[in-house]
């Protein structure tokens, strides 16, 4: 072990979430580490070339108090109740990474989310990679997918993605929506400035002659060496191809993406309550069921940067009242994030995962590409008896490997006929860690998660 500081608010995640509950935190006087896992602060939306950084991210790292321990570079891959506080357990320092323990009375747990991924034959060539890995490429080396891109899934996220590929030098050669989201039109209603959102998206399509196909999916990539075409189907309200000829699209490059799922594992070591989403359960100030324990952002359901920063603020501010700061009203911060989960909330019904997807897999697609787990064999896992993902895993492997089901989880909860908002993948380390470190780490493996699934949260309003 390197450290083991003490403070009073660990903040793991130092996206919108974790910098804007760290500032909070802080300015009412507590002693706070803010912990993420990459070299620089920002969290996923705010990923950025140095020099190059959003205007919102620069305020809200003007707006950490000197206070502030910042900790980048730092993996957190477990976290455990300790005797007035907590544990957090990490490996520290980029490639050299060493071992370190943090020690805080209170956590805020704002990991974010990853992309949420559906097999299909052929996602496993060069070339092919989720909507969120071709963004983060973009803006974090400024690198491009590919020269000609096709971009597929489900969901608004896909249009800044295509827009943001196509202001980089790509064709894009079409944006290929499974569903048809007439539902976001009243969302958009709902949610104050999005109409105007939508229509800068629209404008940037049209700028760049962006094809926008709803109804239409991505069943099947081609290639040798890596991908060169995808099959592009129209599929019916479940998602099933359907009769009208698939089309070849010639491509060097596939972003897909179908949403995100929330970073759940640390929550999920402490036994935090998971609710169907699946999400962290939080109360109106952002306190999870665990008392000390906070979770703020996209852990606690996807909904955006502006969001998952009110909800971070929020989070921070109760962390500091119940360690017994003083902390100065904010008038009307809780309505506004209020607001703001009711319009994410209102999107993300307007755009769901249907269950059509299975009818584009093949005996032999990869289900889990770590493990080379075809369809065929989770099929064989399931003749034998095997009634869910856990089984499943046990007897044909996938999500055994280097990520940990994080890709294939959604889609073996499916085959095994689980319902996948409230299938919690368990996963006793956060982070991939050495044997040799895991041995040097807490004398106790951490414990087992809580899986419990339980009634949505209320979304109140705090007194804070
Ligand atoms: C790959 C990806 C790309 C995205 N790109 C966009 C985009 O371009 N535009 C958009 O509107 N939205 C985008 N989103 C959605 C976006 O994540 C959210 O809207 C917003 O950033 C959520 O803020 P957050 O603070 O909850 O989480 P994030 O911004 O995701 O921040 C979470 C932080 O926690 C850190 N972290 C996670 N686990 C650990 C751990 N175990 N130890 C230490 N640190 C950890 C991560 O490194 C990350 O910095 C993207 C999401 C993903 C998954």
């Amino acid at each position: 072990m390197t450290s083991c500081d003490h403070y009073d608010l660990a903040v793991v995640g130092g996206g919108p979430a974790g910098l804007a509950g760290a500032a909070e935190a802080a300015s009412a006087g507590l002693a706070v580490a803010l912990l993420d896992a990459g070299p620089r602060l920002g969290g996923q939306f705010y990923r950025h070339w140095p020099g190059r950084e959003h205007p919102r991210l620069l305020r809200l790292r003007d707006a950490l108090p000197r206070g502030v321990d910042v900790l980048t570079e730092h993996r957190v891959w477990s976290a455990e109740r300790r005797p007035g506080g907590f544990a957090v357990h990490c490996l520290a320092g980029g490639r050299d990474e060493r071992p370190a323990e943090i020690g805080a009375r209170a956590l805020l747990i704002a990991t974010g989310a990853h992309d949420l991924v559906l097999p299909f034959p052929g996602w496993d060539l060069p070339g092919v990679m989720t909507a969120g890995g071709a963004q983060a490429l973009l803006k974090g080396g400024l690198v491009l997918a590919g020269s000609r891109v096709a971009v597929a899934g489900t969901g608004p996220f896909l249009l800044p993605v295509a827009i943001s590929l196509a202001e980089a030098g790509a064709r894009v050669v079409g944006v290929f929506e499974a569903g048809r989201p007439l539902a976001a039109a009243g969302a958009l209603l709902r949610g104050p400035g999005r109409l105007a959102e939508a229509a800068a998206y629209g404008m940037g399509l049209a700028r760049h002659r962006i094809p926008y196909r709803t109804g239409h999916a991505v069943v099947a990539a081609h290639g040798d060496a890596r991908v060169d075409r995808v099959t592009v189907a129209r599929v019916d309200a479940a998602w099933r191809p359907v009769p009208g000829g698939p089309a070849a699209v010639e491509c060097d490059a596939l972003a897909v993406g179908y949403g995100f799922l929330p970073q759940l594992d640390l929550a999920l070591q402490l036994g935090c309550r998971i609710v169907p989403g699946p999400a962290a359960y939080v109360d109106a100030g952002r306190r999870t069921s665990v008392p000390g324990v906070y979770a703020a952002g996209e852990t606690t359901g996807v909904g955006g940067a502006v969001l998952a920063e009110a909800e971070g603020r929020i989070a921070g501010r109760a962390a500091a009242a119940d360690l017994g700061r003083r902390v100065p009203p904010a008038p009307g911060l809780s309505r506004r994030a209020d607001r703001l989960a009711a319009f994410a909330r209102a999107l993300r019904d307007a755009y769901p995962v249907r269950d059509g997807w299975r009818s584009w897999l093949t005996d032999d697609t990869l289900i889990c590409r770590c493990e080379e787990v075809s369809h065929a064999r989770v099929r064989e896992a399931l003749a034998l008896g095997a009634t869910d993902a856990r089984s499943v895993k046990l007897l044909a492997r996938p999500g055994m490997g280097w990520c940990q089901g994080r890709m294939c989880g959604y889609a073996v909860a499916c085959l095994a006929g689980e319902d996948p908002a409230s299938a919690v993948p368990r996963r006793p380390v956060a982070q991939p860690i050495r044997l040799r470190d895991l041995a040097e780490g807490p004398g106790a493996a951490p414990r087992g998660p809580s899986d419990q699934i339980s009634d949505p949260p209320r979304k109140g309003t705090d007194p804070l």
